[in-house]
């Protein structure tokens, strides 16, 4: 969705999500449809060591009918935006969905549709005859299909200066092809790719302090990056939906790989793979 930002004069764009999800005010703050779930991590963030990586957040409000989080536009004074979604983890849903998913048998054609659309060979010869998936099947297959799986993140969708947003993504599965990805959403601009990696280097000194980080299973979170034809560049974590408090006997080390029943999210195995692929699209 496209909205025209009055403080940039420039789009506002919402990259990620069903489109409606968030939207601008017209004071200029960021309205996320209320989920219980992400209000109660945004309040707890708000005095975390990870206070500074997530945008601020200033309660909620209705507004007709509807419920609202209000955040920080994490967009606002930059001028023609770049933005990058990578949603981190090495899974996107959450075991309590695997087992409902499980039960349910029902075959979905919308995602069989959008399976094919993607590789009209990764259908079984009987969802095929079928002409449907179950939602499980699709679930695993769009973790394992991306680089998710593999590297602990995946490139959701880049919105370009001129506002061309690409979100076709599912065939960057390589190293190369995700450094190549980096290079070309910074147009190669090595001090903009510096400064992304040492910002998610912080994130990393500074999740090994966060008491937040260490008492919850992050699922379904990205990382937003951003930088604008100023050359500022900065990175947020955003999009608490399906992060919850771990049990008490838990300890998620978040960079081993997760089986189902350990709850491991793999947040730190991605947030490595993105340093790392940094350093190597800087040549280091
Ligand atoms: P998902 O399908 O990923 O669960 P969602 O509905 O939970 O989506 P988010 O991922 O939180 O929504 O946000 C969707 C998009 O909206 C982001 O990719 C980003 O482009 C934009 N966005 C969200 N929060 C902010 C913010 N505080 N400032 C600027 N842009 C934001
Ligand atoms: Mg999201
Ligand atoms: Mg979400």
């Amino acid at each position: 969705m496209m909205q025209w930002s009055k403080r940039t004069q420039s789009p506002w764009i919402q990259l990620a999500g069903h489109q409606g999800n968030v939207k601008l005010s017209e004071g200029g703050e960021v309205l996320k449809r209320f989920c219980e779930v992400e209000n109660i991590c945004l309040q707890a963030l708000m005095s975390d060591a990870l206070y500074q990586f997530v945008p601020q957040y200033f309660g909620h409000i209705s507004q007709d009918g509807d419920r609202y989080i209000r955040l920080e536009d994490l967009l606002s004074g930059l001028k023609y935006p770049v933005i990058m979604d990578c949603k981190m983890g090495v899974r996107t849903y959450q075991e309590d969905e695997i087992i409902k998913a499980r039960s349910n048998v029902t075959m979905r054609t919308d995602m069989y549709h959008k399976m094919v659309k993607v590789d009209p060979a990764a259908p079984t010869e009987e969802e095929h005859a079928l002409g449907g998936v179950t939602k499980l099947r699709y679930m695993q297959w769009r973790d394992d299909s991306s680089t998710t799986s593999t590297l602990g993140f995946r490139v959701e969708g880049i919105v370009m200066g001129n506002g061309k947003v690409l979100r076709d993504f599912y065939k960057t599965c390589t190293n190369a092809q995700v450094t190549e990805t980096l290079l070309s959403f910074t147009k190669r601009q090595v001090p903009i790719l510096k400064a992304y990696k040492s910002r998610l280097q912080a994130l990393n000194e500074t999740l090994k302090l966060s008491a937040f980080f260490s008492k919850h299973e992050i699922i379904g979170s990205s990382l937003l990056f951003v930088h604008d034809s100023n050359n500022k560049a900065n990175i947020w974590m955003i999009d608490f939906g399906k992060t919850i408090p771990t049990p008490d006997n838990v300890h998620l080390k978040h960079d081993v790989p997760w089986v189902e029943g350990n709850r491991e999210d793999g947040y730190l195995t991605g947030l490595i793979s993105l340093i790392s692929l940094l350093g190597e699209a800087i040549g280091q």
